[in-house]
C-alpha cells in the first residue's frame, strides 16, 4: 500500500494549490486564496484514497489491447469469461 502523501504547492498569485503525490495518482486541487481551503480539500482528497483501498470490485472496459474487454480494475485480469479469482467478492466467483 502507498503511503498518502498529498503536498500543497504554491500556484500563481500566492494561491495555494493540493498536489497529490501518492502512488501513480494524478490527482491536483484547486489553487486556493487561504490554507485552510486547501487543507481542507487536501482532506477530502485524502479521504478518497483512504476509501479506494476498500471500495468494492469492478470490472472496467480496457482497449489497450485490440478489440478491447472488461478487466478487473485492480490487477487488469482480463474478466470476460471469468471473474478475476483475486479480487472479486466470492459469490461472483462462485456464481
Ligand atoms: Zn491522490
Ligand atoms: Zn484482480
Amino acid at each position: 500500500m502507498d503511503r498518502i502523501v498529498i503536498a500543497l504547492t504554491m500556484a500563481n498569485g500566492a494561491r495555494i494549490r493540493p498536489v497529490c503525490r501518492t502512488g501513480d495518482c494524478t490527482w491536483r486541487g484547486c489553487a486556493w486564496e487561504n490554507r485552510w481551503s486547501a487543507e481542507r480539500e487536501r482532506a477530502d482528497h485524502r479521504l478518497d484514497h483512504l476509501t479506494s483501498q476498500t471500495r468494492p470490485y469492478t470490472e472496467v472496459w480496457d482497449d489497450s489491447c485490440a478489440p478491447g474487454g472488461y478487466v478487473c480494475d485492480r490487477c487488469g485480469m482480463p474478466v470476460e469469461s471469468e471473474p478475476c479469482p483475486e479480487h472479486a467478492p466470492a459469490e461472483a466467483v462462485n456464481a
